[in-house]
Formats: structure tokens, C-alpha cells, sequence
């Protein structure tokens, strides 16, 4: 069939094609983490891919969580899966299983294949087992155990069950074909040994079924239509299909294969974000440096930014690394539209008004955000000494700098021009004070006699400024491609000493009651939230989400 609408991905196709055929009424689609660490942005990816089919063509998604390894740390990682998921904005309703809901049912299955003589216990090393594997260029060799009896491998199979063997001591395979081109056909190992507590089955079982002998019958049994995963396992597609055609399994899904995400200057790998963790590089999984979703939110990143990013990006099977500034393309795009405007003064030197009367102060009225007209405003408290930025002084400007320097006039922002008269300095050359002189007349932000001035300047009030820690990242790693390391380098030697700096700013008031969801534009700085994990009203902590300038669009224009 002919498939028109060239706006769908060639999932979206396939899904289409199948609803149209009437080979599905719906499609149920299947997100499966193992709980082994926390989400990252490769998964938000997949978790968009998953979740956005049902809503975009009636159906579902389940959450499978893929446990068939037991680990210590899971209950962390299962909790910190489902709230990333939420987060992101998707539901999987009250469809949440588990690989290990399974092991019965697996097990039997592995009987079955026994009793079909399509599956024998292995009495082979695993090493032994790599040598008589072959390479891709060699076929395999046939084990000695392989042609032992149906009987033989049931009683071997249920011993091994019932924990009369050591780790490591036998394995359960399947007998397929070990002169197979592709490698996972070689018998592939079905079960091993491994006297664990699970999390969920605790001691219940000392054999664990192997990852290729769970996923596809757990899609099998969850009635998935469509099990869309990485490239790496389109040599284990064979597989996935081996087992859904030798079992009696109650349906029999589609595995299709897209591209995994990559980013530049970050690595993805759960290993390696753990290793990250664990060594202390990073302040844990939620570090806001980490390309973790937990990481990313406290730094301020929105759901919105990361799915009109996947949008785009889209889902294909081509190998690719994205360039980092498209994802912040998208997070400068939907901050702009919600971010409150505020001042903030981050590396503050004093501005002294010398005509204003000493003790007065005034408010001042502030738009929250020019982008939302229903964002309302606010009032900001104006008096005779402020902070300035100190690069938005200069003692020799040169022609073209429209910020302030002696004898030149700027406006404050939503407050009145000024003009400086003279500097004061320390014994260092230090610039300590900016004298300057105002113009009552200017306080609507223009003068009444059609007076220019080209720079305005944003500001707080020495007297009613708050001290806060703000927190400057950079990328955590310094270059591109963080792998690319010379022989006998680390990888982790790559990462970027600079990506975390924290500095002493001085905000608005009405920052100490900010909470971590809503995010700031510090005028002409950069956008911020609260850090969820640090700060307090009396000791607030900003996180920079994002600088202003936006480096992808800038490079397309070129
Ligand atoms: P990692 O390599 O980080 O450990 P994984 O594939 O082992 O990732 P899983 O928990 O098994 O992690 O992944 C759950 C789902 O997310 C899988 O379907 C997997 O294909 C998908 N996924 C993982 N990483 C990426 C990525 N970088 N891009 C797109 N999808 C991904
Ligand atoms: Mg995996």
C-alpha cells in the first residue's frame, strides 16, 4: 500500500499501513528501562517516540520496567524513571509490568523448547563458549553438550533451578544453528545461574533469564504491536523472531529498529553517567550538567523544550551525532515565551546618583514579560545607590559602546537616564564608584525633550538588592566528542573543568520567593531557575539554564 502523507516517520508509516490493512486497531507500544541508572536524554527521545504513537494513532504505551538483572539500587531507579516519564508529560495509565511478572512463564517456555529439543544445558565455561563461538568470518562449533537427551536437559535444567549449581556452572541455550552468519543465532544463552536477591521475586529464583530470551515474549505477552528499539539489536531481530515462531506465544509484535540519539559534548551511556556519579565528577544523577532528565530539569530545562527538540530531530536508522546548540535552540525558544524578565546583577559594581535625594526611594513598575501579554507587572524598588554590571562601564570606550562612560548618558531600565560624572577608584585601579547625575523628567524610560540615548542598563538597589549563589555551567565535557580520546586516555580526563562556576550576584527581592519550575530571564544576562536541591529564601541558589545568545540559529544564518 502507498503511503501519501510524506510528514509521518517511516514508523508512523508503518503504523499507518497497518491500521489501514486492519492488521491492528490500535497501536500498543512498550517503553522497557532497565533500572539500572537514571534517564537520559537518548531515552526522552525513545519515551517521545513510544508515548507520541497512541496519541497520535489511538492506542497505548506501556511502561515495562526490563529487571531481569537483579540490582541493589533498583526501587531508586523505578521511582526516578516514573517521575522523569511524568515529567516529560506522558501517562502509561495502569499499564506497568514488569520483565520479572514474567520468570514463571519464561521458565516454561524454557522447558517447552527442551521438551522440542530446541534447547539444551550448556556444561561449557563461558570462555569455552566464546572460543567455540567462531567470529564473523568463521562459522561456530557445535559443543559436546549440545546432543545430550531431552531427559538429560530437563533434569540439568531443573537442578539448575533449584540451585544445585554455582554461578557460572552451566548455562541453558537455545540449539539453533552455530554455523549461522549472524552471531546471536549461534546458540544463543537463555538462562544463567546467579544466586541474587530481586528486588521483586527475592530469593524465589537462583536462574535469570537472559535479555533476548525476555523482550520479545514480554512484548508477546503485552499484546505490543509495534516494539520499537535501537539500531544495536537488528542482528538480534532473527532472535526476537526465532523465539515469537518456536513458542506458543498470544501475539506476535514488530520489532523496528531507529537511530539512537547522540549529542555533542556529553556522553549517554548509563555505564558511563554512573561512573560519573560514583567517582564523585558530578554532584549525582540529578547534577545539572548531567544529560540525565533529572539533571536537566533542575537545571531548568523544560518538557516542552525536549519534545519540539525530538520532534525535530525526528526518527530515522541514520547513524548521527547532534550538534548540543539545537537542543538549546529549542529550550532559548520555549524560555523566551514563558521566562519572567528580572534584574540581576552578577558582577555588580556600585552606581551612585548624586542629585537624588539621599533617603528617598521610589517603586517603579516592571513588565514581567513583554512576550506574554498576560504576565502582568511588577514593582521594583529604585533608589540613590544601585549595582550595575561592571562591564557596562568603560573609562576609554571605544565609538560604537552604547553603554555607560564619563560624560555619556544610558537609561536604566523601566527607570531614568543617567549620566556619568566621575569615577572613584582603589589603590588597585580598581573601579570602586560611578557617580552619575539623573534626569527626573526621563523616569518613563524617555525624555520629554526628544533626547536619545542608545544603551539602557539593567540595575537593583544596593539597599534592597538580596545576595544569592549563582551557578554558571558550561558543557560537561570540553570537547565534541568526548570518546575520541588518545590510546590509553580516559575518557573522563575530557571533562571540563570549567563547567561549573559559582559566583555572588545580587538579585531582585522578588527573586527569594522564586520556585525551581519557573524560569527566569535575568535581563540581558541569561535565563535562570532556582536550584531545587540547594536553595533557600535566605540562601537562594540560581542555576544559569541557558545563555542569550543563541549559537544554532546563528550558524544556519551563515
Ligand atoms: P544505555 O546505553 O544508556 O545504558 P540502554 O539502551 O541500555 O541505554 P535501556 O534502559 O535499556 O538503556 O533503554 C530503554 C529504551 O531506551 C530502549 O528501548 C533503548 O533503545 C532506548 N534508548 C536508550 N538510549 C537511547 C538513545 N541514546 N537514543 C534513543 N533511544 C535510546
Ligand atoms: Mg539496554
Amino acid at each position: 500500500m502507498e503511503i501519501l502523507d510524506k510528514s509521518l516517520n517511516f514508523i508512523e508509516q508503518i503504523v499507518t499501513e497497518d491500521l489501514a490493512s486492519g492488521k491492528h486497531q490500535e497501536v500498543i507500544s512498550r517503553f522497557p528501562p532497565e533500572p539500572n541508572g537514571y534517564l537520559h536524554i537518548g531515552h526522552a527521545k525513545s519515551i517521545c517516540l513510544n508515548f507520541g504513537l497512541p496519541q497520535k494513532f489511538g492506542g497505548r504505551c506501556n511502561l515495562r520496567f526490563d529487571d531481569t538483572n537483579p540490582e541493589k539500587e533498583e526501587m531508586e531507579y523505578i521511582n526516578s524513571i516514573k517521575e522523569d516519564i511524568k515529567w516529560l508529560g506522558f501517562d502509561w495509565g495502569d499499564h506497568i509490568y514488569y520483565a520479572s511478572d514474567y520468570f514463571d512463564q519464561l521458565y516454561d517456555w524454557a522447558v517447552l523448547l527442551i521438551k522440542d529439543g530446541k534447547s539444551y544445558v550448556e556444561d561449557l565455561t563461558a570462555e569455552q563458549i566464546r572460543e567455540y563461538r567462531g567470529t564473523l568470518t568463521e562459522p561456530g562449533k557445535e559443543s559436546p553438550y549440545r546432543n545430550r537427551t531431552i531427559e538429560e536437559n530437563l533434569d540439568l535444567f531443573t537442578r539448575m533451578k533449584n540451585g544445585e549449581f554455582k554461578d557460572g556452572d552451566r548455562v541453558l541455550r537455545a540449539k539453533i544453528d552455530m554455523a549461522s552468519p549472524n552471531l546471536n543465532m549461534r546458540d544463543p544463552v537463555l538462562y544463567r545461574i546467579k544466586h541474587a536477591h530481586h528486588p521483586r521475586t527475592a530469593n524465589k529464583w537462583c536462574i535469570y533469564p537472559m535479555y533476548d530470551f525476555t523482550h520479545g515474549q514480554s512484548d508477546a505477552l503485552e499484546h505490543i504491536t509495534h516494539s520499537i528499539c535501537t539500531l544495536e539489536f537488528e542482528d538480534h531481530r532473527p532472535l526476537y523472531e526465532w523465539f515469537l515462531n518456536n513458542l506458543p506465544v498470544p501475539s506476535k509484535p514488530r520489532q523496528i529498529e531507529f537511530a539512537r540519539l547522540n549529542l555533542s559534548y556529553t556522553v549517554m551511556s548509563k555505564r558511563m553517567l554512573l561512573r560519573l556519579v560514583q567517582e564523585k565528577v558530578v554532584d549525582g544523577w540529578d547534577d545539572p550538567r548531567m544529560p540525565t532528565i533529572a539533571g536537566i530539569r533542575r537545571r531548568g530545562y523544560t518538557p516542552e523544550a525536549i519534545k519540539a527538540f525530538a520532534d525535530r530531530i525526528g526518527v530515522n536508522r541514520m547513524f548521527s551525532t547532534i550538534d548540543f546548540a539545537l537542543l538549546e535552540h529549542f529550550l532559548r525558544d520555549d524560555l523566551n515565551k514563558k521566562a519572567l524578565r528580572v534584574m540581576a546583577v552578577l558582577d555588580p559594581v556600585k552606581l551612585i546618583i548624586d542629585n537624588y535625594p539621599d533617603n528617598q526611594e521610589e517603586m517603579v513598575e516592571a513588565d514581567n514579560n513583554p512576550e506574554d501579554e498576560n504576565s502582568g507587572t511588577r514593582q521594583i524598588a529604585f533608589s540613590k545607590e544601585l549595582y550595575i554590571e561592571r562591564n557596562d562601564f568603560m573609562e576609554f570606550a571605544p565609538k560604537d559602546f552604547f553603554r555607560l562612560s564619563i560624560d555619556k548618558e544610558v537609561r536604566l531600565k523601566h527607570a531614568y537616564f543617567v549620566k556619568c560624572t566621575h569615577i572613584v577608584k582603589d589603590d588597585t585601579g580598581t573601579i570602586t564608584e560611578i557617580h552619575c547625575t539623573y534626569d527626573p523628567n526621563t523616569r518613563s524610560g524617555n525624555s520629554t525633550d526628544g533626547r536619545k540615548v542608545k544603551g539602557t542598563l539593567h540595575w537593583v538597589s544596593v539597599k534592597h538588592a538580596k545576595e544569592a549563589e549563582v551557578r554558571l555551567y558550561d558543557h560537561l565535557f570540553a570537547q565534541e566528542n568526548p570518546y575520541d580520546v588518545a590510546e590509553g586516555k580516559d575518557w573522563i580526563e575530557t571533562v571540563n573543568p570549567n563547567s561549573l562556576v559559582k559566583i555572588k550576584a545580587y538579585i531582585e527581592p522578588s527573586l527569594t520567593e522564586a520556585k525551581p519550575s519557573v524560569p527566569y530571564q535575568f535581563l540581558r544576562n541569561a535565563y535562570f531557575c532556582v536550584d531545587s536541591k540547594y536553595s533557600t529564601p535566605s540562601n537562594p541558589v540560581f542555576n544559569r539554564i541557558i545563555t542569550l545568545k543563541d549559537t544554532w540559529a546563528k550558524l544556519q544564518k551563515k
